[in-house]
């Protein structure tokens, strides 16, 4: 095939995301995502100091350009992965539409044809959250993930009380969506290591398929300790930026199911390769992906590849602004994403719709009883 040249490097900050387009002089755009939650403009800045650097290059050099870009940032950390994901998606793009065929199969092929979700879902009061169970059940989806705390309730109770209403909202939506159903119970890091073991234990009879970041995820071997002392499988790693983080977690034995961000950990490269070293511990991969419409396709693209993947985070795209991002949306059928068959990401942007205003993150994390800050 005849070699082309990056020539351009557009960022576009789009609702509460950051959106990346490489063109090639081909004509060739690639797309792509970065995904520091929160901090798209300094990830967009990262974006420009490192474009440069790819103008004239070729774009079949993935992993070289991923490795020099890397290797040149000298102090490492999230806002430079984020940035990094965002081209590697963008320049598998562009090799899988100039080649025509689907990221996947310059993976090693299909390993499924659909992709199962679980889905949010929400609500202030006991009642309120296990009628919003129903209802995504109702519509097809067969796993549904939502936090046992009501807002900052937990941070203004005392342990005893806190707890039980956890154990009441899991078992509440256990009982009205019944067995057919999984149920993915999100702590969002709010217990302290004690506290995750002995809500853990009591959870254990409603059967989560899993219980995500139980406790901050910085210390693989404390995590490991919670692991082994509750009957519960841990999800986590929606943090690490690197397959190094991973490395570390997955040797302690400190999760059942990982959870890297492609927008994060170096895109479909780097997700490629943490899904590889889970398989070795047979564990399987959940994908992280509170992000825009791109990011889900990224997601789908490797879910489709890896032989350990379990399930597919997915917050709902039927609804402005993200409905209106992508030329065709998606297929998603009963709680699957159809795998899709067009060259690359397998999706187009929707030009009319990038004009949408830009959400900016707000600084804010909870405050407790005592006036201390918490953990968001
Ligand atoms: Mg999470």
């Amino acid at each position: 095939m005849q070699k082309t040249k990056i020539e351009r490097v557009e960022t576009i900050l789009w609702d509460r995301w950051l959106l990346i387009k490489i063109h090639c002089e081909d004509g060739t755009v690639g797309i792509g995502e970065g995904g520091v939650h929160g901090w798209q403009r300094p990830t967009k800045t990262m974006l420009e100091v490192m474009s440069p650097y790819l103008i004239g290059k070729d774009p079949s050099l993935i992993e070289h350009h991923y490795q020099w870009l890397y290797r040149s940032s000298h102090f490492m950390g999230s806002v430079v992965q984020g940035a990094l994901s965002a081209i590697d998606i963008a320049l598998w793009d562009i090799k899988g539409k100039r080649l025509g065929v689907p990221i996947y199969d310059l993976m090693g092929g299909m390993t499924r044809h659909r992709v199962r979700c679980y889905m949010h879902v929400g609500g202030a009061t006991v009642e309120d959250l296990a009628a919003d169970a129903v209802k995504k059940a109702g519509q097809g989806f067969t796993a549904l993930r939502f936090s046992p705390f009501p807002g900052d309730f937990h941070l203004h109770k005392s342990y005893s009380e806190w707890a039980d209403e956890a154990v009441r909202r899991v078992g509440a939506v256990r009982d009205a969506v019944g067995n057919s159903v999984d149920i993915c119970v999100e702590i969002h890091r709010q217990m302290n290591p004690a506290e995750s073991i002995w809500l853990g234990r009591r959870l254990e009879q409603f059967n989560p398929y899993f219980y995500e970041d139980p406790m901050l995820p910085d210390s693989p071997a404390i995590m490991g300790d919670v692991q082994e002392q509750c009957n519960l499988p841990i999800a986590t790693g929606e943090r690490f930026a690197s397959i190094f983080e991973f490395q570390q977690l997955l040797e302690a034995k400190a999760t059942s199911y990982i959870r890297p961000d492609l927008c994060l950990c170096g895109g479909l490269s780097g997700c490629k390769k943490v899904a590889g070293m889970a398989e070795a511990h047979h564990v399987k991969v959940i994908p992280h992906n509170p992000l825009s419409p791109v990011s889900t396709a990224a997601c789908v693209q490797l879910d489709a590849a890896i032989p350990n993947f379990a399930l597919q985070e997915y917050t709902g795209e039927a609804e402005p602004p993200k409905s209106d991002l992508l030329v065709e949306p998606l297929e998603l059928k009963e709680g699957y994403l159809t795998v899709p068959e067009g060259p690359g990401l397998g999706i187009e942007l929707n030009e009319a719709a990038l004009s949408y205003p830009v959400q900016d993150k707000v600084l804010d994390t909870p405050i407790g009883f005592d006036g201390s800050v918490q953990d968001r």
